[in-house]
């Protein structure tokens, strides 16, 4: 490599580890621990050289931060560890107007999870995600795709519903994000699908639009990450259903679904 391609690339690392730091800020981390516990060389080979075999398509976008959230030296909690750690949680200021958190519903062992920006009326007054009308439209997709809603897990960037159904603030994100991270921690999908510009965003750490972000897989930790249309903008424009169903074409080739669905 000659001078000027090392330079772009130290370059390219600082300006990802500048990232990767306001990042963690941004979570509410003040200071890194270093990895204490011992690496098991044998097996860390092996699993490197799975990921090598699944690179993805493309990536838009450095997702380092995430990353981290996979490898964290923490202690890997389970859905319900995550559930009582959440509470009745008053953290953020989207908690004066719910009546009910929406934690999210599905397989614990999903392959594929969907991720959503929040609930909205139906899913605070019943406590689950997506049971509305994108909800149900999200669960014609689901079958379309060859899967039951049951064989998935649903769940959303927030879980308390934003007052009349407005975009969560960045605060209200920065607070909630770390219960979705977790979960999808817990989970160890192969595939997150992110609906909508908010859900991706919010995810990828990045204010690139969805016109920029969907029709390519990103990375996400371990996973592969798909950004689509929200189901509810596929309501008020029904020309979004034939992107829609190309990007989960792609994410059922992924997942080694064969159902040709439409
Ligand atoms: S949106 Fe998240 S952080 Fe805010 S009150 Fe609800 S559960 Fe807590």
């Amino acid at each position: 490599m000659n001078q000027i391609g090392s330079v772009t690339e130290l370059t390219q690392i600082l300006e990802d580890l500048r990232k990767y730091v306001e990042y963690q800020r941004a979570l509410g981390l003040e200071y890194l621990v270093p990895r204490t516990k011992k690496v098991d060389v044998k097996n860390a080979a092996i699993k490197e050289d799975e990921m090598r075999t699944k690179q993805p398509v493309k990536t838009t976008i450095d997702a380092s931060p995430q990353l981290n959230i996979f490898d964290s030296a923490s202690k890997k909690q389970t859905l319900e560890e995550i559930k009582e750690e959440i509470g009745d949680c008053t953290r953020c200021k989207l908690n004066e107007g719910r009546t009910n958190i929406v934690f999210g519903e599905g397989n614990p062992k999903a392959r594929l999870v969907f991720v959503g920006e929040g609930p909205g009326r139906d899913e605070d007054i019943q406590g689950q995600p997506f049971v509305g009308r994108a909800g149900q439209l999200l669960t014609k997709i689901i079958t379309a795709m060859g899967l039951k809603r049951s064989d998935v897990y649903i769940c959303n960037v927030v879980k308390c519903r934003p007052p009349g159904n407005r975009t969560p603030e960045q605060d209200e994100i920065a607070t909630c994000r770390q219960f979705l991270f977790k979960q999808l921690r817990a989970i160890n999908p192969a595939v997150v699908v992110c609906l909508g510009s908010v859900a991706a965003q919010s995810v990828l750490n990045t204010k690139a639009k969805l016109g920029e972000l969907r029709g390519n897989f990103h990375t996400y930790g371990h996973a592969r990450l798909m950004v689509t249309y929200h189901p509810a903008a596929l309501l008020r424009n029904p020309g979004f259903k034939k992107p829609l169903w190309e990007d989960m074409q792609l994410v059922m080739k992924e997942l080694g679904i064969s159902k040709s669905g439409d």
